[in-house]
């Protein structure tokens, strides 16, 4: 499954964060036997539309779909060098789907910064600059290779060149690969480079409890944001007070509902944290009603009906016959099964049939 990587530098609030996804993981109902990697935190994916399902189409329970974050080791300055545990770094943040980059935008004297001062910018330049380098060098080293190729009148081989003679200068002036606009045909040659600042990137402005209710009030949220805007465009902010998450999820849920009211926000900052890192994988979700259980699945983006009826089963992908499907939307506003079939809204859809985020399917497959 796609996984987005915690990376930042040392004393942002890293671990803080990736102890407030344990902790809320660990109160899954749904898995209590899951046994994961330490480094894997898995969370569930809050979606008001199980409740709303199971209203109309009741089940004996709800089971959401989960998410992975993966906490990696701390980066120092020079790891594209390999120093420190640099190459280690870099290889982990290679094996991730997408990157959580957390920057400290908090005060507090005693928890020290490695620059001696609080200066979200310059943490946001120092990582990604070592991103950059690493890219530049596996982009230099491949022109090299393509060079030699190109010059036999190679088809590929031109189109791979121009592709890097593109990226080469983005990566020399400090910036991401992921700012670049591509068309279809260049993404291809892009996605097969394995790029680490290709790679979708949500930055968390780990912020002050006292600014979490509104993040704008943050001087150093909005510094973060304005920087971003304009230096890596393609990139989202989120503003997270992770020591406050952490509480947060040691809480039970009537005590919850209190803390969250004291504070003046609706749903824990890790609720909005998981949707985005979710949205940013190009992930949807389906939904199976009826049976047993009121379900959420994850699929990406595009998806046909078969496939995504091989992410329950693989028989069921390869005996796929027919999705019986109804758009939650639809179910909402009709209320029952039965006014959704009347209205005609229940749709028989075939092999091609490119599945919706929100869809609820009803699978028919031969055994
Ligand atoms: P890491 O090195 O990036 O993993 O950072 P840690 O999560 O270990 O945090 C470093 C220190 O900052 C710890 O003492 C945390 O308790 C503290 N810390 C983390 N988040 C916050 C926060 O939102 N506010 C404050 N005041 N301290 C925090």
């Amino acid at each position: 499954s796609l996984t987005a990587g915690i990376v930042g530098l040392p004393n942002v609030g890293k671990s803080t964060l990736f102890n407030a996804i344990t902790k809320a993981g660990a109160e899954m109902a749904n898995y209590p036997f899951a046994t994961i990697d330490p480094n894997v935190g898995m969370v569930e994916v809050p979606d008001a539309r199980l409740d709303r399902i199971q209203e109309v189409v009741p089940a004996k329970k709800i089971v959401p779909t989960t998410f992975e974050f993966t906490d990696i080791a701390g980066i120092v300055k020079g790891a594209s060098k390999g120093e420190g545990l640099g190459n280690k770094f870099l290889e982990n943040i290679r094996q991730v789907d997408a990157i959580v980059h957390v920057v400290r935008a908090f005060d507090d004297d005693e928890i020290t910064t490695v620059s001696g001062k609080v200066d979200p910018i310059e943490d946001i330049q120092t990582i990604n600059l070592e991103l950059s380098i690493a890219d530049l060098d596996a982009v230099n080293k491949r022109l090299g290779k393509v060079q030699r190729a190109a010059k036999g009148r190679d088809k590929d081989a031109l189109a791979e060149l121009a592709v890097l003679e593109k990226i080469q200068p983005v990566l020399e002036s400090g910036k991401a690969v992921r700012s670049i606009d591509f068309d279809k045909d260049e993404l291809k040659i892009v996605r097969s480079l394995f790029l680490l600042t290709s790679k979708p990137v949500l930055y968390v402005a780990n912020i002050a409890e006292d600014d979490m209710a509104d993040p704008e009030n943050s001087k150093y949220y909005k510094t973060i944001k304005d920087f971003i805007a304009k230096d890596d465009p393609n990139a989202e902010v989120l503003g997270i007070s992770a020591e406050t998450e952490e509480e947060i999820a040691e809480l039970e849920d009537a005590d919850k509902k209190d803390f969250l009211e004291a504070e003046g926000i609706e749903e824990p900052g890790l609720n909005r944290l998981i949707r985005s890192s979710y949205k940013l994988l190009g992930l949807e979700t389906f939904f199976t009603a009826g049976g047993p259980e009121t379900r959420a699945w994850t699929f990406k983006k595009g998806m046909t009906a078969p496939q995504c009826a091989g992410i329950i089963h693989s028989d069921f992908e390869r005996g796929f016959i027919r999705a019986e499907t109804v758009s939650f939307a639809d179910l909402d506003e009709k209320g029952s099964m039965q006014a959704v079939r009347e209205a005609g809204k229940l749709r028989s859809e075939g092999k091609e049939y490119v599945v919706q985020d929100g869809d609820i399917i009803e699978f028919r497959f031969n055994v």
